[in-house]
């Protein structure tokens, strides 16, 4: 499955958001390019560590039963909602793979798909692909949320503009 050289990655300013991860060289698609390392925490222990941060994306596994808080450069990929690459599990551990050619010199990227996210969090996004969700959450916690709104005031979210 060759996984990429970590050297080939680089970590730097991103057009997206804060740092970016970026190939220096072309990835073939379905390569394994890196893996998520990192500690381990049950998501009681992950919320008392990130209670009083407010960007602080960890990795859920499985179904969310703990996270990983990122140690590689695999932390510094952004979201985008058109991703070139996908993560998957493989024994318990997780892979950022390519999820098609990806040429030297593209920021990597895969879909974070978000969810259990605090309410006053929109998680905007704004990687700017042309189907982009205007947030980092994922299809089906978005639907949850705007049901939450027309909950409370009776009323969709319909917002043009930021
Ligand atoms: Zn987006």
């Amino acid at each position: 499955m060759g996984a990429v050289n970590a050297a080939d990655l680089l970590i730097r300013k991103s057009g997206i958001h804060g740092s970016g991860c970026y190939t220096t060289v072309p990835i073939a698609e379905g390569t394994h390019i890196v893996e998520y390392t990192g500690r381990r925490l049950s998501k009681e222990q992950a919320d008392e560590l990130y209670n009083e941060r407010a960007d602080t994306y960890l990795f859920c596994i499985g179904e969310g039963d703990y996270v990983i808080d990122g140690d590689s450069v695999a932390a510094f990929i952004n979201h985008c909602c058109e991703p070139n690459c996908e993560t998957d599990e493989f024994d318990e551990r997780i892979w950022i793979i390519a999820q098609r050619d990806i040429a030297a010199g593209e920021e990597l990227t895969y879909d974070y798909n978000l969810y259990d996210g605090d309410d006053d969090d929109e998680a905007p996004c704004r990687c700017g692909a042309r189907q982009c969700r205007g947030s980092m959450y994922g299809e089906e916690e978005l639907e949850r949320r705007a049901e939450d709104k027309t909950g409370k005031n009776g009323k969709r979210g319909n917002r043009s503009g930021g």
